[in-house]
C-alpha cells in the first residue's frame, strides 16, 4: 500500500463540500454546516475569509465558522447549547420551523 493512502475517510471538519449556502425565505443567504445553519458576520478582506455565526448567539450560543474564499472551513467553534434548527424545503427556499 501506497504511503498516501488512508484507510479511513478525512477529518469531516476539513471536508470542504459539507459547507452548503442556503437561501432562507426572508431571501438572506445562510450556510448550513452540520445541520446547523450560520448568518453571514464578517468578511476578512486581508485573509479573504468569512466569518459565519450561529443565530442562536443571540440566546448565548458561541458557535462560529469560518470559511475561506473556496467555502473551506479553516476554523471554527462548532459546539452549539441547542440542537440544529429543522428546516423544510419548499421550491429550493429553506423554511424554518
Ligand atoms: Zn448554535
Amino acid at each position: 500500500m501506497a504511503a498516501t493512502e488512508h484507510d479511513h475517510a478525512p477529518p469531516r471538519f476539513y471536508v470542504s463540500n459539507d459547507v452548503t449556502y442556503i437561501d432562507s425565505r426572508r431571501g438572506k443567504k445562510l450556510l448550513k454546516y452540520q445541520e446547523y445553519t450560520y448568518n453571514f458576520t464578517y468578511h476578512n478582506a486581508k485573509m479573504n475569509t468569512k466569518l459565519w455565526r450561529c443565530p442562536g448567539r443571540t440566546r448565548g450560543c458561541k458557535a462560529k465558522i469560518i470559511v475561506d474564499c473556496h467555502d473551506k472551513v479553516v476554523s471554527g467553534t462548532l459546539e452549539h447549547d441547542h440542537p440544529p434548527p429543522k428546516y423544510i424545503c419548499v421550491n429550493g427556499m429553506y423554511i424554518l420551523l
